[in-house]
């Protein structure tokens, strides 16, 4: 699908008066995102990029460029903060980068609701919810950098998600508002279970525009770090927290070999020491502290934002989920990571045989979380990369011993996180983008085969 043939001019002319450029410096850095936390996307992502990038500031504004892109068949790849970690948002076959930064409006704050455009930070989004006294149930490490429409088009858990479960989840994502990608584009709304047939979908099937999400009353979190000698006593405390009763937003432990990447931490997460970091609630502060003893560790940092944000100390969510790994990177780029689940409950056999036959190449990171009402403990281990074949040697030797690992080094759905081709994704795609020009190459490795051509490798 070579796009530097397409009728360029045709297409300007149809979307007069809304921002666009194609400066090759924008347009390079708007075509990229985190696909360098894996060497095997970096190697085939790097020189993937857009003909140029399309910035609506209006719902309207959308329907006009969906409408010129259906007309002159020009490949659309949206695109929020560009934080995604598979290439998400990175242009397979050139076309336009949909730059939906611009649409920040908040629409309507309402008692257990928010509605919102979609470019919004999420940032910026909690903090407007919280002059309600309410907050956001969840949201992704990258608060600061990440757009909601990413979040929900991209992401799938994080910070709330051991309180309030993981996006997917029934009730959390209330409506979708999207547009399609036809020459009179229509607009779809996605209510209830329908949710899914547009979430994470790595913004393949349809423009979404607007949100409505759940909210909750605002707590007081606080930023705790809980050290112990032992990781399997971590592990346990962080079971210990799973507790209805307890107001805990984050439950993140980490190795005792992380602490060389955190150097404002080292009062408080010195070398030698196993570390929890954790969101908790002012009521839970001191169970807490009481819980940590009992699994002989002990708190070292309780502090509310203010108090941290004085203190210049990183956020404790700024050290969880894909947050530790770019610790990790910002010190040595021979890092990348796996994503592992387990069977339920949580068995530590695999990671002690893991540990025994790969201990040099592997460093302990484990996340909790709740999935329809269940607590679950899944991983993001740190990995030494050598080469693919290694990688996926220890990816085979971690489902061997009965774990799942979604693949983080592939930039299609299928074969990435959802393990498997979405029918339901698929029939809406057909419905909302009946071209193919949306994000081409990303549902599946046949689908990138079919655009790309060839073995289906993306260089260009
Ligand atoms: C340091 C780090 C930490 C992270 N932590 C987490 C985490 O805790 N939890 C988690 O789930 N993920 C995490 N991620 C991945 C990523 O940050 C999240 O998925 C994030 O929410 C993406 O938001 P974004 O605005 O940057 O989206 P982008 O990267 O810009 O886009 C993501 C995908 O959504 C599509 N898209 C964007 N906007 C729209 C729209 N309006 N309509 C349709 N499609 C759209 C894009 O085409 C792309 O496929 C992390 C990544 C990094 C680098």
């Amino acid at each position: 699908m070579p796009t530097e043939t397409l009728n360029w001019a045709g297409f300007l002319s149809d979307i007069e008066g809304i921002a666009f450029t194609d400066a090759p410096q924008t347009v390079k850095l708007k075509s990229r995102d985190y696909f360098w936390y894996s060497p095997i996307l970096n190697q085939k992502l790097r020189k993937c990029w857009a003909h140029m990038v399309v910035s609506p500031k209006t719902e309207a504004e959308v329907i006009t460029v969906a409408a010129a892109c259906a007309k002159w068949r020009i490949p659309v790849t949206p695109r929020g903060g560009g934080t995604g970690n598979y290439g998400q948002a990175v242009p397979l076959v050139g076309g336009i980068i949909l730059d939906m930064t611009q649409m920040t409006r908040i629409l309507e704050i309402g008692t257990g609701f928010i509605r919102c455009e979609t470019g919004i930070l999420i940032a910026d989004l909690d903090d407007a919810v919280h002059v309600s006294g309410q907050e956001l149930l969840m949201w992704p490490s990258t608060r600061s950098q990440a757009t909601i429409g990413g979040f929900i088009s991209g992401g799938s858990a994080g910070i709330g998600s051991v309180r309030h479960g993981v996006l997917r989840d029934d009730g959390n994502v209330r409506s979708l508002r999207i547009v399609t990608l036809e020459e009179t584009p229509r607009i779809i709304t996605l209510e209830g279970p329908d949710i899914q047939k547009a979430h994470h979908a790595y913004g393949t099937n349809g423009i979404i525009t607007e949100l409505e999400l759940a909210l909750q009353p605002a707590v007081d979190w606080h930023h705790g770090i809980a050290l112990f000698d032992e990781y399997t006593q971590a592990v346990q405390f962080g079971e210990a927290l799973c507790r209805e009763d307890y107001d805990i937003y984050l439950i993140s432990v980490v190795d005792k070999g992380f602490a060389q990447f955190y150097d404002k931490l080292t009062d408080v997460f010195p070398e030698g020491k196993h570390a929890v970091f954790s969101m908790v609630g002012p009521d839970t502060i001191e169970a807490f502290t009481a819980d940590a003893a009992t699994h002989g560790g002990h708190v070292s940092l309780m502090m509310n934002d203010t108090e941290i944000e004085q203190a210049k100390l990183p956020p404790a969510y700024e050290c969880s989920y894909n947050h530790t790994t770019l610790q990790a990177l910002k010190k040595d780029r021979s890092w990348t990571y796996l994503q592992v689940a387990y069977p339920q409950p949580y068995d530590p056999a695999a990671d002690t045989t893991m540990l025994a036959e790969y201990g040099d190449d592997l460093l302990r990171h484990h996340e909790f979380a709740r999935e329809r009402g269940e607590y679950q403990l899944f991983a993001i281990p740190l990995l030494k990369f050598t080469t693919a074949e290694k990688l996926y040697e220890i990816t085979a030797r971690y489902e061997e011993l009965g774990c799942t690992v979604f693949d983080a080094h592939v930039y299609t759905i299928a074969e990435g996180g959802m393990k498997q081709v979405d029918p339901v994704q698929m029939a809406f795609k057909a419905e909302a983008d009946p071209y193919g020009l949306m994000n081409p190459g990303k549902t599946s490795e046949a689908e990138a085969v079919a655009v790309l051509g060839g073995s289906g490798d993306a260089l260009p």
